[in-house]
């Protein structure tokens, strides 16, 4: 109980954006519009109804213009997001659909409005990727906002929030996260959203704490209510009692302290003790996180995931815009490299109008290099934008998914053919780039030694070689407990690729969020990882670790992790043998 006599409550969410913050709750009330009438209008009324919506759309688009001009400065380069957003208004499927519906059906804008999203979104919703998930919510944002413009609702008052508080909120979009000024808000905590939304990669540029998915914050949390919001373990406490808010201030000194010294650091090599080079690069989703890679002391892009410039316009990019975005980032971080890695996308749902088109099993389904070899034509412009962005700096291409020898000769096969016609057609390109594929499907890892001989490398992808071979799907909460990446099986795996990469002469890098953990790293260096790749945040605390272990001790300590029954037990061998090295940093 608290000195008040109100019990302390614990509530687990998303560990969006590290870092603690103590403070008063501030309550946001923006909720969408719920409750929305239904009515027919005559056909003289249609063209009225129809001026009706298309000047909410307007004032949609100029609420979006004001709120970039006004954004603070550091979150500038995040206002593309909300030209999104403004893109997405005028979107076919939003506002081409609603003004036919009204003319079709004779019914009001506010109606129309509502069938066309709930329709968009029940076609997202049935994609497994968590990504592509979170592109729904971008609509969702776009759409509310007309709404709110076509009932007279009130629109956000973030930016006139004049008191330091912690915001309180069901959902907070990019347009109403890009308001934050940092002198005021301490952190954020929602009840919607998750790590890879583009609200949280706002905290994370912030480096606000933040905490999403709670499900109930605005239910559990009132005005004022004296929280602490735990970014870095996704949980958020109310009414913390006096003992919690001593030990949370001093974890707070202690993690701020601990940052300023890893950062400090950060652009130090990644060197063990014993002298053996890594190297640490970052992960990115959106060109503009580039910055970030360079202020962590990243060595380079390990993954660039390119998906997002399918999705937020509703039509294909062209070669041209592909190739603009590429340049933009292999030109900055020249001449260290760029890993791009071609369309992840799940199945052609994510491209098309055609709501029937649903897979019972997304993640097993068209996804990525199967859907690039099943629309080759979609698949040559974006390598031959690669192949372009080449000539800017130093690229490699990654080929996601792949399950078998086929399509590494198939792919090559259609790379080769990009290359051949960017020749004759005397483009500047360049057809000399490192060619490297995925290990995120069990079969990959089993014939790794068949596979080896037409790569140049290898990159893991835990997240989903832990999906697959767990059987656990990596965006279903009932099944997370059971996601482990030390699972003897998964070490083994990544054992048999790293051992087989050696054999055939080809390096083996890790792309997937186990890199991200310092706690992995005893087990990564004795394995031999050549290079990892992760969110830039994580850069500083693994380039710390690995220059507090030595090579030598890694791998005389993995004989003992092979006797190793389950992740729990390799999990506590880790803190056993290197438990001083992960505390005097903090890590563990
Ligand atoms: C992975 O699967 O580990 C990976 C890095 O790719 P993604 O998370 O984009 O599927
Ligand atoms: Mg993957």
């Amino acid at each position: 109980m608290t000195d008040t006599g109100l019990k302390e409550i614990i509530l687990t969410g998303i560990d969006a954006s590290p870092g603690i913050c103590i403070g008063k709750a501030y309550i946001v009330d923006i909720e969408g519009v719920d409750v929305v009438k239904k009515y027919f209008i005559s056909e003289e009324d249609e063209e009225k109804e129809i001026k009706r919506f298309k000047s909410a759309v307007k004032k949609a688009r100029d609420q979006l213009r004001a709120i970039i001009n006004n954004a603070p400065e550091e979150l500038r380069d995040h206002a593309y997001i909300l030209e999104t957003h403004k893109v997405l208004l005028k979107d076919k499927m939003l506002y081409g659909k609603t003004i036919e519906i009204i003319k079709n059906e004779k019914i009001n804008a506010e109606w129309a409005l509502k069938k066309v999203v709930s329709e968009v979104k029940s076609m997202f919703k049935k994609m497994s990727d968590s990504y592509l998930k979170e592109r729904a919510t971008d609509i969702t944002y776009a759409s509310d906002r007309i709404m709110r413009n076509l009932v007279g609702a009130e629109t956000e008052k973030i930016a006139d929030i004049d008191k330091r508080v912690i915001l309180v909120a069901n959902d907070l979009s990019p347009a109403e996260a890009s308001q934050i000024h940092l002198e005021r808000i301490k952190g954020f905590v929602t009840n919607r959203g998750g790590k890879t939304s583009h609200t949280s990669i706002i905290a994370r540029t912030l480096e606000i704490p933040a905490v999403m998915g709670l499900g109930n914050a605005t239910h559990s949390i009132k005005n004022d209510d004296l929280i602490i919001v735990d970014g870095t373990a996704g949980i958020v406490i109310i009414h913390p009692t006096e003992e919690t808010l001593l030990e949370y201030g001093d974890r707070s000194v202690k993690y701020e302290e601990r940052k300023a010294d890893i950062t400090r650091d950060s652009h130090l090599k990644a060197e063990t003790a014993d002298g053996f080079q890594l190297k640490v690069m970052g992960n990115i989703e959106l060109p503009e996180e580039v910055v970030s890679v360079i202020d962590y002391g990243g060595d380079g892009i390990g993954l660039y995931r390119t998906e997002f410039q399918y999705l937020s316009s509703s039509s294909l990019p062209n070669e041209d815009e592909l190739f603009d975005k590429y340049k933009d980032v292999v030109e900055v971080i020249a001449p260290k490299p760029v890993t791009i890695r071609t369309l992840d996308i799940n199945g052609d749902k994510a491209f098309s109008n055609n709501s029937d088109y649903v897979e019972v099993n997304p993640a097993l389904g068209l996804r990525a290099i199967r859907y690039c070899l099943k629309n080759p034509d979609v698949f040559r412009t974006q390598l031959r934008a690669i192949l372009r962005a080449a000539a800017f700096g130093n690229v490699r291409i990654l080929i996601p998914m792949i399950s078998g020898y086929g399509e590494v000769l198939e792919t090559k096969k259609i790379l080769n053919e990009a290359a051949d016609s960017l020749e004759k057609e005397g483009a500047l390109f360049n057809r000399d780039v490192e060619f490297g594929i995925m290990i995120e499907v069990p079969s990959a890892v089993v014939i790794a030694d068949i596979l080896a001989g037409e790569v140049d490398f290898f990159s893991l992808g835990t997240n989903d070689l832990i999906q697959y071979s767990l059987a656990i799907d990596r965006g279903n909460r009932h099944v997370a407990h059971l996601y482990h990446a030390l699972h003897p099986a998964i070490i083994r795996m990544i054992k048999n690729v790293a051992d087989v990469a050696k054999d055939k002469g080809i390096k083996v890098f890790m792309c997937g969020e186990m890199a991200a953990d310092p706690i992995n790293m005893p087990i990564l260096l004795g394995l031999g990882i050549d290079e990892l790749s992760m969110n830039p945040q994580s850069i500083p605390a693994v380039k710390g670790m690995i220059r507090a272990l030595k090579v030598k001790d890694a791998r005389v300590f993995m004989k003992d992790v092979f006797k190793k029954k389950t992740a729990s037990e390799v999990e506590e061998l880790i803190k056993e043998t290197f438990g001083s090295i992960l505390s005097e940093k903090m890590y563990a």
